[in-house]
């Protein structure tokens, strides 16, 4: 494992304020990256970030702005620039989930879900691909869900977003390999982070029992496999989808 692969690189953490963001911001500034930290509205959780990856021995940036609004996306990156210079590296982290099942799901929801997750995506990486293919250098990884591939009767849009994150790893992986910008992605199984405190108890415990491992994965385990991504250990993968699960994705 060389961590010298980050040394000097600036990466940009999209929703890096808290839960898997936050872990993936703190490894890689262990690993020697410049970290620039999105997040939408909570300036307080993303301020512990920066702490972290100052305590790390790194430099750190607050990046605010929806990552659903392209002119704020196009300005965050543009003050990434100037603050930490071009951006090498990426992950497209930030998402939400609501718990909803098929009576309760709104277009509302479907859009808000669909505009938060996938859209937002391909808003900060076109923002950010410029300048990688003027540099032939770009590293980039996408947050999908095992929701994708194993779906529950809830969170329809969810399931469908991260669908469409894994298809647009592929076929962006492709399209942009000729400029050295190499794309993968992560779907994490059940993760201990805020975004499940909308999920009951009993559901957890299900999905708990039902995992091979018996246990829910931490935000640090997720980080882990996002700096492999990211660093030179990876090299021969692109357009790949690596699943972290506890043994779930085996299942029927
Ligand atoms: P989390 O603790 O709720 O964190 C979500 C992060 O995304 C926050 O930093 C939030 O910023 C940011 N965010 C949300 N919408 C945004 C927007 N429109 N623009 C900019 N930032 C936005 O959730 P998490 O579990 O760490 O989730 C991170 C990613 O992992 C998500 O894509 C999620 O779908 C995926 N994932 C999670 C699990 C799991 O079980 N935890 C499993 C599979 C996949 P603010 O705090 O400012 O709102």
């Amino acid at each position: 494992m060389s961590e010298s692969d980050f040394e000097n690189r600036t990466v940009l953490v999209t929703g890096g304020s808290r839960g898997i963001g936050r872990a993936c911001c703190e490894r890689l500034a262990r690993a020697g990256a410049k970290v620039a930290i999105n997040f939408r509205s909570r300036e307080s959780d993303a301020l512990e970030t920066v702490a972290l990856v100052e305590a790390a021995g790194s430099q750190a940036m607050l990046a605010q702005a929806d990552v659903t609004d392209q002119q704020a996306v196009e300005a965050m990156v543009a003050e990434v620039n100037k603050q930490l210079g071009p951006i090498d590296m990426l992950v497209n982290n930030a998402g939400i989930f609501e718990y909803v099942t098929h009576e309760t799901t709104t277009l509302d929801h479907w859009k808000r879900t669909i505009d938060a997750n996938l859209t937002g995506l391909y808003i900060v990486t076109w923002a950010v691909k410029e300048q990688m293919i003027e540099r032939k250098f770009g590293r980039i990884v996408n947050m999908s869900s095992i929701s994708a591939m194993r779906p529950r009767p809830y969170g329809i849009a969810y399931a469908a977003s991260k669908a469409g994150i894994i298809a647009f790893t592929q076929s962006a992986a492709d399209a942009l390999i000729p400029y050295n910008i190499r794309m993968n992605a992560v779907a994490p199984g059940l993760i201990e982070t805020e975004i499940i405190d909308d999920v009951d108890r009993k559901t957890i415990d299900r999905i708990v029992n039902e995992t091979p491992m018996k246990r829910i994965g931490t935000a640090d385990e997720i980080a882990d496999l996002v700096r492999f991504l990211l660093s030179e250990d990876s090299r021969f993968m692109m357009g790949q989808t690596l699943v972290a699960s506890g043994g779930r994705v085996m299942l029927p």
